[in-house]
């Protein structure tokens, strides 16, 4: 199994199963909470009071790190089930509470980082259909939490969307 190629920053957790135990077939993105610098995420996910950690993550500034390889299940999404089977993203915000607003670099970059992960991995669409019945999941559906915010999750359809159109363009050509 593979890293993808866009990681800027590697600070990988203790906090995470080895191998995970089933094939990466959906993607859950989740937002900090505030506007993390990836160096600070990945010190964060040291933290052994935390346990928690991310497979990847993308500042403000659309540098992108890595903190669980693919092959493991990061301690993300509060659901084994899911993590085992997702690769897990914690992206900025540049807003602190309120909508939680994402800025637009760091939008992008997770879309292409979306579009590298599906190619690696064989998936063929990023589906979000609002439950996990599709194979783009949230935080929030896993426990009670507001992550990953109103604007995150606002743009979720145009994620997957713009994910599987990037996905069908670079298959065919
Ligand atoms: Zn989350």
């Amino acid at each position: 199994m593979s890293n993808s190629p866009l990681v800027d920053y590697i600070c990988l957790s203790p906090h995470m199963e080895a191998p995970r135990e089933a094939k990466i077939d959906r993607i859950t993105i989740h937002h900090m909470a505030g506007d993390l610098s990836v160096e600070v995420c990945g010190n964060i996910f040291q933290n052994p009071e935390r346990r928690a950690s991310s497979n990847y993550s993308v500042g403000t500034d659309g540098r992108v790190g890595m903190y669980v390889e693919e092959g493991n299940r990061s301690f993300c999404s509060s659901s084994p089930e899911n993590d085992h089977r997702a690769v897990t993203i914690e992206v900025a915000n540049d807003e602190f509470g309120g909508e939680w607003h994402v800025g637009d670099v760091a939008l992008e970059k997770t879309i292409v980082l979306c579009v590298d992960i599906c190619l690696r991995n064989g998936i063929k669409e990023l589906v979000y259909t609002g439950d996990t019945t599709g194979n783009l999941t949230m935080h929030k559906w896993f426990r009670a939490t507001a992550c990953p915010g109103p604007y995150l999750s606002s743009k979720f359809p145009y994620i997957a969307e713009e994910v599987t159109r990037r996905i069908r363009e670079k298959v065919e050509n």
